[in-house]
């Protein structure tokens, strides 16, 4: 395959800056993203939905707009979203059949926010049935490839996401996490990724999974290009009830401080046996950059986060039992042919429309809030949540940032993991804390292992997204490992 003509920067900072001073326009450069998506689907499957037309009409809108001088920072630039996000007039699939043919009638408050601010979306990217998943291998519509080795598995569930900033199909994609989704494959892809604080960051026409988990973000190339497009996606929403109220910070005006004096927890149980050894060794390199930044380093526990995994897969289950409820086949989504009777209806309907992993999570949801179990599992779960949110207050106590590696290993071979749920749910034993405590927290590229992506994660505190983009920022002026390229998609 030969590569298309690559973008011209490799930054979502980069490409504001060529537009703003006229180097192109928003059309030159949506063509381009176009070429290269054309290029690259029929190797990653990065896309679900490519709007091509919708996108070039909206580039020459920002276009006028800029010509007319009424351009913001973000004005014409393009990006995709995840196909979890519902886009008005456009197919929003979830990645399962059950909504392979949802057109939605109204745009998410993201989708919203990130309009307003004048990118232009070139289409909905692939994904985990309903974001269940960290391969990419649930997706109705086929698996996502790992664009530096296309026999690998790009992480999941923001797999298409993932893989198609990696190989620069699209400058940035929205993400959603969960358990991990925006961390876990932007780290096995190379590349930024941020799931801020829950609250932050609107719910409100993003498809539901486990909704006190879910929390929508970014994977982009930098750590800057992460803070200029989350402040038009944050904020208080009253269509959310649980997005909070309180002001926005302007997250690109504390980048470039230093970091004198940050003090960061490196965690125990984060480097565990798990921890596959050359991963380890790339994230204690990382840890010698932040010390020659002038971070102080310091070990930290938490004690209860290796019950993290066990607690998620009853709480994420249990409340998917209930969010997927809605998909009956009566108001919207897939419904069989002629139904013999009501109980027939919704037994085919969601016996067709659903994947094998989607079944699994919703029988053991389910099942743990049945009147016999829900003490056992689910009123347990719940207290265990508890003590790991208490664990990483404490840690809070003693340091500004945590620090640790995002997954267990590189990105693992399409099909290796399938038949074994457990070890596929394992990939997420560093990210899901944070998840559970509500936390904000990142991944960002720190070298490869085996000439893979290696990702090193930071937590903060609920609401540091500043601190913790600065302090990935400060990294990625030091190191270039975020500008690596896949050489088929240099
Ligand atoms: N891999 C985890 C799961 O399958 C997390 C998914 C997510 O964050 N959406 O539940």
């Amino acid at each position: 395959m030969t590569a298309p003509p690559s973008l011209p920067a490799p930054t979502v900072a980069g490409l504001a800056r060529g537009l703003a001073r006229g180097e192109y326009s928003s059309v030159e450069l949506t063509q381009a993203c176009l070429a290269r998506i054309a290029a690259g689907q029929p190797a990653l499957n990065a896309f679900v939905t490519v709007t091509g037309e919708a996108a070039l009409a909206a580039a020459a809108a920002a276009d006028a707009a800029r010509a007319s001088g009424r351009a913001g920072a973000l004005t014409g630039v393009p990006i995709a979203h995840k196909d979890i996000f519902c886009t008005e007039g456009v197919k929003t699939t979830c990645g399962s059949k059950m909504l392979a043919d949802f057109v939605s009638p109204y745009d998410a408050t993201v989708v919203k926010g990130l309009k307003a601010a004048g990118t232009v979306m070139l289409g909905k990217l692939n994904m985990d049935e309903f974001a269940m998943g960290s391969s990419n291998e649930t997706s109705f519509f086929g698996p996502v490839r790992n664009p530096w080795d296309p026999t690998k598995v790009p992480g999941g569930s923001s797999g298409g996401s993932a893989a198609a900033v990696a190989a620069r199909l699209a400058p940035a994609a929205t993400a959603t996490d969960t358990g991990g989704s925006i961390r876990q494959p932007a780290a096995l892809c190379g590349i930024t990724g941020i799931k801020p604080t829950y609250g932050r960051v609107s719910r409100y026409g993003m498809i539901a999974f486990a909704s006190s988990l879910d929390q929508a973000g970014l994977i982009t190339v930098s750590a800057e290009d992460a803070a200029l497009l989350l402040g038009p996606m944050s904020g208080f929403d009253p269509r959310d009830s649980t997005s909070v109220e309180s002001a926005v910070p302007d997250y690109t005006a504390t980048l470039g401080d230093s970091l004198e004096g940050l003090t960061i927890g490196l965690v125990r149980e984060f480097f565990d046996k798990g921890l596959d050894g050359d991963c380890g060794q790339r994230v204690r390199e990382a840890i010698a950059v932040y010390e020659e930044l002038g971070a102080k380093v310091r070990e930290v526990s938490c004690p209860n986060l290796p019950l993290s995994v066990p607690t998620y897969y009853v709480v994420a289950p249990a409340e998917c039992s209930s969010n997927l409820a809605r998909f009956d086949g009566v108001r919207f989504g897939h419904r069989c042919d002629s139904p013999r009777n009501l109980a027939d209806l919704y037994c085919r309907s969601r016996g067709e429309g659903f994947g094998a992993e989607v079944k699994r999570r919703i029988m053991t949801g389910t099942y743990v809030l049945s009147a016999g179990y829900f003490d056992a599992y689910y009123l347990k779960a719940q207290r265990v949540r508890q003590l790991i949110s208490a664990d990483f207050a404490r840690a809070f106590g003693e340091c500004d940032l945590l620090l640790g590696p995002t997954a267990p290993t590189t990105a693992f071979g399409i099909g290796e993991k399938n038949d074994d749920p457990i070890t596929m749910y394992l990939n997420d034993i560093y990210t899901i804390g944070a998840n559970l405590a509500g936390l904000p927290a990142m991944s960002i590229p720190c070298g490869f292992a085996g000439g893979l992506p290696v990702g090193l994660q930071l937590i903060g505190p609920h609401f540091s997204e500043a601190r913790m983009l600065n302090a990935a920022h400060r990294y990625q002026q030091e190191t270039d490992w975020h500008l690596r390229v896949p050489s088929a998609w240099a």
